[in-house]
């Protein structure tokens, strides 16, 4: 994901009530990696580039959240998130989905025995 401007260094423990962002490894890291984000790279160059961006994420202490947030705000189809590419994302994404559609049928089916 790349926090790029993000305006502090300084990271803070772990169990401060902080957005979970504050304590991403790849913070601050836009000025250190040159010229192409590896979260984020250009097309032609993804596999080379991505696993820069992904032996960061295999350090970050966030990455869980980061995974979270990408599934939450649907960002499967490109970059690095919680150290999944998009199609690993897109998996997950999707999985998640049809978890959440048997569980709204399964409710329905129990409405329904119960009335
Ligand atoms: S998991 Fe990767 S992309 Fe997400 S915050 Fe950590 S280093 Fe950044």
């Amino acid at each position: 994901m790349a926090l790029i401007g993000t305006e502090s260094t300084a990271q803070p423990p772990l169990s401060e009530p902080v957005d979970w962002r504050q304590h991403a490894a790849c913070r601050d890291m836009y000025t250190t990696l040159g010229k192409e984000d590896p979260f984020f790279p250009s097309r032609g160059k993804a596999d080379v580039v991505n696993d820069k961006a992904l032996k960061i994420c295999f350090a970050c202490p966030v990455k869980q959240e980061c995974l979270d947030y990408a599934l939450e705000k649907r960002e499967i189809n490109t970059g690095i998130f919680g150290g999944k590419t998009p199609s690993e994302r897109k998996w997950l994404y999707e999985k998640a989905q049809k978890a959440k559609g048997i569980q709204k049928q399964r409710r329905k089916r129990r409405k329904a025995k119960a009335s």
